[in-house]
């Protein structure tokens, strides 16, 4: 049920190992606090709500931003930890932790800045933007600020003949024996189903197509159940097509989707990115990676072209159906 396939969805994040590798990955937890403090003129003497605080630490950094009220909401048991956490730091007066589901919760007003991480593995994956989108329209005053402010979801053909190499080619030749009778099967077994690793800009072919950008202030539910783009890209060079990768990227403030590699702190003007690209350091999200099953050899300039298409699953909402044709 609904129910079950949440309660299984909290207590995954009752371990403390997740919220430490969240925590452990600088990227991600310094992009969110340094565009904390670059908002501090939108955070300051305002209320906040932090959409899935987990230990509170981004609770924490708003209530070091000056903010006069934070509603920290978390569905799983980690959110006692982080009323601990918050008692400790002495933020108790400021920081509100509530245990349950944000989509539930009764607040005595309505909010000035919304914050949530929320992004999961090619972006969607956990589905948890839609309860942020849910909070957002319930809670946050007209005009105020979502953080992040917009995501962008990209994509590309890549090349990765080590990969390919280890996992598949590997049974050609074990021991000087013949074992490509394995191959259907570990085929199967690697690249069924998306891998999340780390890949490098020299694995790219081609430039990234932009799949779906989200402005998190306008985005609707019905928007997020089905994600599909149509793509055409020449391959840069001479190389082995192994798959596609999805990498995202989130802005606070401002429009990313053309700034994909700005690092630059927030003046106003520039929106601070968190990047999980393939050319940026990586991240505890890595990059999504879907393996074909055959190589295509590729020559530059020839043309890869498709569709690519990603939406909730209807037995659980909280997976995705990923649907890849290409040519
Ligand atoms: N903000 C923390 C944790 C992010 S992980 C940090 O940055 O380190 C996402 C958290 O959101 C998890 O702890 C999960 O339990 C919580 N969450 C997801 N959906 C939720 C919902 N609908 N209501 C309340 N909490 C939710």
């Amino acid at each position: 049920s609904a129910a079950q396939q949440d309660a299984a969805y909290f207590h995954s994040y009752n371990h403390v190992g997740i919220h430490e590798e969240m925590i452990k990955d600088r990227i991600r937890t310094e992009a969110y606090r340094d565009a904390i403090f670059a908002h501090q003129e939108a955070i300051k003497d305002k209320v906040v709500i932090d959409v899935g605080c987990g230990t509170g630490i981004l609770s924490i950094f708003c209530a070091a931003a000056g903010a006069r009220k934070v509603y920290a909401v978390d569905a799983s048991d980690i959110a006692v930890q982080a009323r601990e956490v918050v008692k400790a730091n002495g933020f108790s007066d400021v920081i509100t932790v509530i245990v349950g589901r944000v989509e539930e919760i009764q607040l005595e007003e309505k909010a000035d800045v919304i914050i949530s991480e929320w992004m999961g593995y090619m972006l969607l994956y956990e589905t948890m933007l839609p309860s942020v989108v849910c909070a957002r329209d319930r809670w946050l005053k007209p005009g105020g600020l979502m953080l992040p402010s917009f995501a962008t979801l990209y994509m590309a053909p890549i090349t990765n003949p080590d990969r390919y190499g280890e996992s598949i080619d590997f049974w050609r030749n074990v021991y000087g024996f013949d074992m490509s009778a394995i191959l259907p099967l570990a085929k199967q077994c690697a690249f069924e189903e998306p891998c999340v690793e780390v890949i490098t800009a020299e694995n790219v072919i081609s430039f990234p197509i932009l799949v779906k950008r989200i402005d998190c202030s306008t985005v609707t539910l019905e928007e997020l159940e089905t994600v599909t783009t149509t793509f055409s890209v020449p391959s840069i060079m001479r190389a082995h097509l192994h798959g596609f990768a999805l990498w995202f990227n989130v802005s606070f403030g401002g429009d990313a989707s053309c700034l994909p590699k700005s690092k630059a702190a927030s003046n106003g003007t520039i929106p601070l990115v968190l990047s999980t690209a393939p050319e940026d350091p990586p991240t505890h999200w890595a990059q999504t990676i879907l393996y074909v099953y055959e190589p295509v050899e590729l020559q530059q300039d020839n043309l890869i072209s498709g569709t690519f298409t990603m939406s909730q699953c209807k037995e659980n909402p909280r997976f995705l159906n990923v649907h890849i044709e290409y040519r």
